[in-house]
């Protein structure tokens, strides 16, 4: 038997993924990556409305700023991080907006008060689990109250559905998911999972009717 014709036949994005999985080396060393703390599958606990003002949260708010700057430098991406991906099982997340001044949102204790029957499906990544990319179905929008920094309460409201719109009611979404215990790919079939190995996907991305 001659078996010199054969040649192995390599999957795509070779150098693609060298440089998908070196940033991770970078971002997991200050990212909790699933299964490396219990609290990423845990409910975390609500700030308490005094805690806010004390100058132990402005450390932890300052720090969480500073991951989620830290990670979109490394990456270019990057739109949400949660307080437990960083080892701080408290119910507060910074949200990138830069149509906002300071760019930064935070949002502390949110409760979601209204959503949308319409469902939309959307390729999700997540910090804690890179480079997975889940297809997750979620409300097209929700409603949500919570505290900004300085302890006032404040409302989310926003159902413009452009393309930014319909990404930050979906980022509210997954990073209040993570304050309780719930991450992207917990919502979707292990089938449905991708790994990126290709720069354009999120050109390509489209929001789809579930
Ligand atoms: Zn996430």
């Amino acid at each position: 038997m001659n078996n010199s014709s054969w040649q192995p036949v390599f999957p795509p994005g070779k150098d693609y993924k060298k440089d998908v999985f070196g940033k991770i080396i970078k971002t997991g060393q200050f990212i909790y990556q699933i299964g490396e703390s219990e609290n990423l599958s845990k409910p975390s606990r609500e700030v308490s409305i005094d805690k806010i003002k004390s100058p132990k949260f402005k450390s932890e708010i300052k720090y969480l700023k500073e991951c989620m700057s830290k990670y979109r430098k490394i990456t270019g991406a990057g739109r949400g991080i949660t307080a437990v991906q960083v080892g701080i099982p408290e119910r507060f997340s910074v949200v990138y907006m830069p149509e906002i001044k300071g760019k930064l949102l935070i949002i502390i204790n949110p409760k979601i008060t209204k959503k949308s029957k319409k469902l939309l499906k959307y390729p999700e990544m997540c910090m804690s689990a890179e480079p997975i990319i889940a297809p997750v179905i979620r409300p097209a929008w929700i409603e949500f109250e919570y505290y900004d920094e300085k302890g006032k309460k404040r409302y989310w409201k926003t159902k413009d559905m452009n393309k930014n719109g319909r990404i930050y009611n979906r980022v509210f979404q997954h990073e209040i998911d993570h304050m309780d215990g719930i991450i992207n790919i917990d919502k979707v079939n292990s089938k449905e999972l991708v790994l990126l190995s290709d720069l354009s996907y999120y050109e390509k991305a489209k929001f789809e009717r579930a």
